[in-house]
């Protein structure tokens, strides 16, 4: 490892590269002296000792020592460096059994290092060559006399370009016995000992260099996160998130909203004016909201309803009871198509309800925009809609009393952050979702807000088919839903989802449109609609979508949230494979809202992983929201799940949301008693965890 040593001594003695390191390090979320120690091993190697070249076998992973017989670049059949070595005690020219070591890639320098008569410690997996047992692209090093073996396992930690194993080792081994402060325990022993714990000290030590010739039983509970020591750092985990939700719920509880009586006045008349009679589900709902804005606590409440459960009336009747109150609202959505429907809607059920509405879009004209805000402003106009983004950027709402946000799981976690810090925390926050959060992630994530579920849908509506069908059969797809158009039904086509692009998602919606405009000639009028649009030419397409003027609307995952053409009843969509689970789910939920049979055909590409196949099956098979997300947090996990890819931050490091949920319920009563008995310990916790990161660990 000579050449290995050279970096290392180079990383501590020059400013430069110390820098580099530290770099380096933060892409691994090193980003304080205090991670060091929590960022743990992938897996381990056994250092502890030294096998005979004549004792080994193919298929094992070993170290030996060895004296160097001789080293040559060879040439065939590809250029590469032959280091044969020996045993110990016997000399070069003997006939004993000797171990190949094969480099693809190799420094000049290795030659030297390797040069005959050296002795040489090599560490890897040893196979059969051509020439007997060989182990391509060994560890080494050159011993100098004695060199003393570790008495425990060598750890193997997540790493990144740049840094080596080595120092990677080192610069962790020294942070764990630099400062023991960093390694005591948080907790006091008899709460450790009363929950039958591991010491935090004992967990560290052991799970970064295990003691050699560990059980096969303890090796799979390593390897599985079962074991112990593992139990003991994510119940740490689980236990300083539990602190810092219900630290966040008291701060807000200390916090004054305004009290939002109302008068009745407004929601009755709302009530009248909808051709609809409101479900038992959203009764119940609704008192559970009006009651929580009569406190004078913020609410946080997360109203979580599947697709097309009626969410937004619920929503609308909050609103008003604010209003009624003499106070202003702020309706969010996440995209103009959304927040535009919201707004048409909501001034539709209030025309003659006398509630003026300002539309905020970021396509309006100055003017407009400038009389809206104006209108906000003065507190004259009491109701606005739009964008989340137009809302953080610009509008002033001197006299706000309550929040409500759309489609809340479609914000990432900065973003909510973001809203929250709007001077939100003196308001009541209305938050609703169509992805069902599944129980784990409600105790956890979420444990600080309120939930209410709309469980029940409105009467009416006709469960959507949902048809798995091969690219290959795509043919019998245009002309099948030709048929059924040119019969007076109506059609979403969904592009692809591609990542990565959105100039190439944006091609394949207009190469998309073009191909269905020439299949269907001049029988049907395809539409088309994506995000690159001007938020009026969107509502155009939209409206003339709704009044039945286009058939079939070339759609790119725009419409994905909330948009509500009730006859609309078949939706293909293409690439099913390439989204998530909730999202077709959600996709899905645009049809089936009227009286009409509906049907969603997702198309795949062959062949489909065994994964992707698993996924789309469950789709395929459940039309429940529920067990969809379930399944979602199964196969994505649950960063993905929160928005938090959008963010870049780790949410739970070692806890598992699914496979520990007992966990979690310990930590939730732990964290009662600590705060209990003594806070100061939970503070110093939810430091060593959370340290500069809380905001986040909250969603
Ligand atoms: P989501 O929960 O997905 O946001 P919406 O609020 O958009 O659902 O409601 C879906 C459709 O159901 C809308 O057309 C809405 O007017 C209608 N709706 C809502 N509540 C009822 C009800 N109680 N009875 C009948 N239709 C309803
Ligand atoms: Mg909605």
């Amino acid at each position: 490892m000579a050449a290995k040593v050279a970096t290392r001594k180079a990383v501590s003695e020059s400013p430069s590269h110390a820098a580099g390191l530290a770099d380096r390090l933060v892409k691994l979320g090193i980003a304080r002296e205090a991670d060091l120690v929590l960022h743990l091993p992938l897996r381990y190697e056994d250092h502890t000792r030294v096998r005979r070249i004549d004792e080994l076998r193919a298929g094992e992973t070993a170290q030996v020592d060895g004296v160097v017989v001789n080293t040559d670049i060879q040439y065939r059949p590809r250029r590469q460096l032959v280091c044969l070595i020996g045993d110990d005690d016997v000399a070069d020219g003997a006939r004993r059994p000797q171990l190949v070591l094969r480099f693809f890639s190799f420094y000049p320098s290795h030659q030297k290092v390797l040069a005959p008569g050296n002795r040489v410690r090599v560490f890897g997996d040893v196979r059969d060559g051509y020439f007997g047992l060989e182990i391509v692209h060994p560890q080494f090093k050159v011993l100098r006399g004695d060199e003393p073996l570790p008495d425990r396992l060598t750890p193997v930690y997540p790493t990144t370009a740049g840094l080596s194993q080595d120092v990677l080792r080192k610069v962790i081994a020294r942070a764990i016995a630099a400062d023991a402060s960093r390694t005591q325990d948080s907790l006091p022993e008899d709460f450790v000992r009363r929950r039958q714990l591991w010491k935090y000290p004992d967990a560290i030590r052991f799970l970064h260099t295990p003691p050699p010739r560990i059980s096969e039983l303890t090796q799979r509970a390593l390897d599985a996160r079962t074991h112990p020591a593992w139990t003991r750092l994510k119940f740490d985990e689980l236990l300083a998130q539990q602190l810092s939700l219900k630290a966040h719920r008291k701060a807000r509880a200390a916090h004054r909203a305004p009290v939002l009586t109302g008068t009745g006045v407004l929601t009755r008349r709302l009530l009248e004016r909808v051709p609809f009679k409101l479900t038992r589900a959203q009764e119940k709902v609704w008192r559970e909201i009006s009651h929580d804005l009569k406190r004078a606590t913020p609410m946080q409440r997360l109203l979580q309803g599947d697709v097309g459960s009626g969410k937004t009336i619920v929503a609308a009747l909050a609103a008003l009871q604010a209003v009624e109150s003499g106070k202003q609202v702020a309706f969010m959505a996440p995209t103009e198509i959304l927040a535009e429907q919201h707004f048409r809607k909501l001034s539709a059920w209030l025309a003659g309800v006398d509630v003026p509405i300002a539309w905020l879009s970021g396509s309006l004209p100055a003017k407009k925009r400038r009389e809206a805000m104006e209108g906000l402003a003065s507190g004259a106009t009491p109701f606005a809609v739009g964008t989340h983004a137009l809302f953080q950027q610009t509008v002033a709402l001197p006299n706000l009393g309550l929040a409500i946000v759309d489609e809340q799981h479609r914000f990432g976690v900065a973003q909510r952050l973001a809203l929250r810090g709007k001077g939100l925390a003196e308001a009541h926050q209305l938050m609703m979702s169509a992805t069902p959060i599944p129980r784990t992630l409600a105790m956890s994530f979420y444990a600080d807000l309120d939930v209410s579920v709309l469980d029940e849908m409105p009467p009416g509506r006709t469960p959507v088919a949902t048809r798995l069908v091969s690219e290959r059969r795509r043919d019998e797809i245009v002309a099948w839903v030709g048929k059924l158009c040119a019969a007076g039904r109506q059609a979403y086509w969904v592009c692809p989802l591609i990542e990565e692009s959105e100039k190439l998602e944006l091609q394949t919606a207009v190469a998309l449109h073009a191909d269905l405009t020439a299949a269907y000639e001049r029988r049907l009028r395809v539409g088309l609609i994506h995000g690159r649009l001007k938020s009026d030419e969107k509502a155009a397409t939209m409206d003339a979508f709704a009044r039945g003027e286009i058939q079939v609307l070339v759609a790119t995952t725009v419409i994905e949230v909330g948009v509500d053409v009730p006859n609309a009843s078949l939706m293909v969509i293409e690439h099913a494979e390439r989204f998530g689970l909730a999202q077709l789910h959600q996709l899905r939920g645009r049809v089936g809202r009227g009286a009409a049979e509906s049907t969603c055909v997702l198309l795949f590409e062959e062949p489909l992983t065994e994964t992707a196949k698993a996924r789309l099956r469950v789709v395929y098979e459940s039309t429940d929201g529920f067990e969809i997300a379930r399944q979602d947090l199964v196969i994505r996990g649950p960063g993905e799940f929160l928005g938090a890819r959008q963010s870049g931050v780790p949410l739970l490091r070692f806890a598992d949301l699914e496979r520990d949920a007992a966990l979690i319920e310990q930590a939730r009563e732990a964290a009662d008693e600590l705060l209990q008995k003594d806070p100061a310990v939970a503070a110093r916790h939810v430091e060593r965890w959370l340290g500069g990161r809380e905001e986040f660990v909250r969603a």
